[in-house]
C-alpha cells in the first residue's frame, strides 16, 4: 500500500471534474519536513510551533527560533508554510511559563492557553513575532493565530506583528516580501462573529479537533468520549455549512487542519461541504490524495445538501453507501 501511495506523490490532487484539492500536511519538528518530499503535499499547512518551546528546557531564544523558522522555510523549498504562534498552557505547562492560577485550570483545554497567554505574556509574543519576521526575511510569511474566540484577539495579536515590523523596518532589516495573517477557527463562539473579522483576515483554517470538542463539551483526550461523537454528525456538518457559507464569495482562503481531514469518509464529507484545502497528517497524504481523484465535487455537494437539508439517521453509514455505490 505503501507503494501505492508513494506513485501518488507527484500526482497532483484534482478531483473527477478538474478542481484542484490543495492536500497539505501538519507538522511540528523541523525533521518533519523531509515529509513533504515523501508525500508530495502541497505545503505545510499547519506548522505548531510549540514543539520547539516544548523540547526547551527554558524559553527558545530569538535566535534560536529564527533559525529554525529560516530552516523550515529552506526545507519546504518555496512550498507554502503556515506557522501557527504557540499554543501552549492548558495541559502544555511549561516550567518557564507560571501563573498563579495556571494549578488551578480545572480545564485546561478551555483555559489558559495559547492566544490567551500569548497576548498577557507580551514578551513572549514579540520575540515569536520578531523571530516569525526574521526568519521569513525575503520570503512569504503565512502567520496562523490559535484559540482566537472573539475578533479583537485577532486585531491585538497582530497589533504585536505590526509593531515588530515597524522596528525592523526602521533599522532597515530585510523584510518578509509579503504577509499573510489568519486564524484557526476552533472556538465556536469565532463562527458567530466571522463575518466582522473576515475583511482583515487572508486565511481561515478550521481546526476540528478542537472545535469538535468545544462543540460536544467533550474532552479530546478522554477516551471514555473518544467513541461517543462523530466527525460526521450533523451538528459538525451543518455548524461547517455555515462557516463556509459565510467565507463563500469572500476573498479569503479557507482550509481545514484538524485530523478529521486525514480519514477518507471525513475528506470527502468535507469536500461535499465546499472546503478544497486540506492540511493532515503526512502519513494520510497519499490516501488523501487518492480519494480526491475519484470525487465529482458536484454530486457529493448535492448529496451533503440533501444530507444536511434532512439528515439520514447515520450519517456515516450513508457516506459509506455513496462512496461504494
Ligand atoms: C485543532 O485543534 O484541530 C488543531 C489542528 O490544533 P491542535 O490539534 O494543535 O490543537
Ligand atoms: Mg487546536
Amino acid at each position: 500500500k505503501q507503494a501505492a501511495y508513494a506513485k501518488l506523490r507527484d500526482v497532483e490532487p484534482f478531483t473527477r471534474d478538474g478542481e484542484r484539492i490543495e492536500v497539505m500536511m501538519n507538522a511540528g519538528l523541523r525533521d518533519d519536513m523531509s515529509m513533504l518530499a515523501v508525500t508530495g503535499a502541497d505545503g505545510i499547512g499547519l506548522y505548531r510551533t510549540e514543539f520547539q518551546f516544548l523540547v526547551s528546557a527554558a524559553l527558545p531564544q530569538r535566535e534560536r527560533q529564527a533559525r529554525l523558522y529560516r530552516d523550515v522555510l529552506d526545507a519546504a523549498k518555496g512550498k507554502k508554510v503556515v506557522f501557527r504562534t504557540v499554543d501552549i498552557g492548558g495541559d502544555k505547562q511549561l516550567p518557564y511559563i507560571s501563573s498563579e492560577n495556571a494549578k488551578e485550570d480545572e480545564n485546561p483545554a478551555m483555559g489558559w492557553r495559547a492566544l490567551r497567554l500569548a497576548l498577557e505574556r507580551e514578551g513572549l509574543m514579540k520575540v515569536q513575532a520578531r523571530a516569525l519576521l526574521e526568519g521569513s526575511a525575503g520570503r512569504e510569511l503565512n502567520v496562523m493565530f490559535p484559540m482566537v474566540s472573539e475578533p479583537w484577539e485577532f486585531d491585538a495579536a497582530k497589533e504585536v506583528f505590526d509593531s515588530q515590523l515597524a522596528y525592523l523596518k526602521k533599522r532597515k532589516h530585510q523584510l518578509p516580501s509579503c504577509i499573510n495573517y489568519g486564524v484557526m477557527l476552533e472556538v465556536p463562539s469565532l463562527a458567530e462573529q466571522l463575518d466582522l473579522l473576515l475583511p482583515r483576515l487572508k486565511f481561515i483554517s478550521i481546526g476540528t479537533n478542537d472545535l469538535t470538542q468545544f462543540l460536544f463539551a467533550a474532552d479530546r483526550a478522554n477516551p471514555m468520549l473518544a467513541e461517543r461523537y462523530d466527525w460526521l454528525s450533523p451538528s459538525i456538518l451543518r455548524f461547517l455549512a455555515r462557516v463556509v457559507q459565510t467565507c463563500v464569495g469572500q476573498p479569503v482562503d479557507l482550509g481545514v487542519c484538524g485530523e478529521m481531514g486525514g480519514r477518507r469518509l471525513e475528506a470527502l464529507a468535507l469536500i461535499g461541504l465546499g472546503i478544497r484545502r486540506l492540511s493532515i497528517t503526512p502519513a494520510a497524504v497519499g490516501q488523501i490524495k487518492e480519494l480526491v481523484r475519484k470525487v465529482d465535487t458536484k454530486e457529493i455537494g448535492d448529496a451533503m445538501r440533501g444530507w444536511l437539508a434532512s439528515p439520514p439517521p447515520d450519517m456515516r453509514a450513508a457516506l459509506t453507501e455513496w462512496a461504494e455505490a
